[in-house]
């Protein structure tokens, strides 16, 4: 699998199609698999905090969310040249689910939250089986797990914000049936109607970040990993 690294972080080069191709066949020699989304802001997080990095570079997937990776690759003349954004990954893993007839799990987010955005979710794809879904406030991790293994459910979303949704994973996979893993952040809040995707525009020219930082100032100080993650790739070697 081809694989860019920037700051010592593991992107993968591929594209929707191309990881659900692989995702297939891996599935079908009963491997599990992870997939996670890597941005300017979780790089910087993960040279600050060395589990991090591990657990970025150990996912099998690290898909290129945000603008930001693709600008690292043009500056080291690497290979990358689409965002691959972790709520797009989702709907791409939910309609193959439904093709596949894989049913699916929703870990995470408040309970008003994850309800609605599974039912939102029944409605836009009316042959999906959601095996289940729970909040992210739950504190029985056992009786968790065991709801999640007798649901069936191959597909496992887990929304917990980062890291937490990935330590979450890397320490329940080993006991879940679960095939396909992604950490989704706040994707549940976007599929409930709760929080709006930016319009066709902004996203059309990879500028979400000025959408939010519109709506929300505040991002400000998070949006500053991005020139700050330039720079160092830049100057790194
Ligand atoms: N969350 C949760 N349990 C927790 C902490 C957070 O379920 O213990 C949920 C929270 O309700 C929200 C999501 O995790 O839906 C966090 O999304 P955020 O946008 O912060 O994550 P990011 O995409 O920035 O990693």
């Amino acid at each position: 699998m081809k694989k860019e690294q920037y700051l010592g972080v593991n992107v993968s080069v591929m594209t929707y199609s191309e990881i659900l191709d692989d995702l297939r066949m891996r599935i079908k020699d009963g491997k599990q698999s992870t997939v996670i989304a890597v941005n300017p802001e979780k790089v910087i997080t993960a040279n600050q905090n060395p589990l991090v990095k591990e657990l970025i570079n150990d996912s099998t997937y690290q898909i290129p969310d945000g603008i930001g990776m693709i600008l690292a690759s043009k500056i080291k003349g690497g290979e990358l040249s689409e965002r691959v954004t972790g709520i797009d990954m989702m709907e791409q893993l939910l309609r193959f689910a439904a093709e596949e007839d894989l049913g699916v799990f929703f870990y995470g987010a408040k309970e008003e939250i994850v309800s609605e955005a599974k039912t939102k979710i029944e409605d836009r794809f009316p042959s999906l089986n959601v095996a289940g879904y729970e909040n992210g406030y739950v504190k029985d991790n056992e009786a968790l797990v065991k709801k999640i293994n007798d649901s069936g459910a191959q597909l496992l979303f887990v929304a917990l914000g980062s890291p937490k949704q990935e330590l979450w994973i890397k320490e329940h996979m080993g006991s879940l049936n679960v095939k396909v893993f992604q950490g989704v952040g706040g994707s549940f809040d976007v599929f409930s109607g709760k929080t709006k995707r930016a319009p066709a525009f902004f996203r059309k020219f990879g500028i979400e970040w000025l959408y939010r930082l519109l709506k929300e100032p505040k991002r400000l100080k998070r949006q500053m990993n991005l020139p700050i993650f330039l720079l160092k790739v830049l100057r790194s070697r």
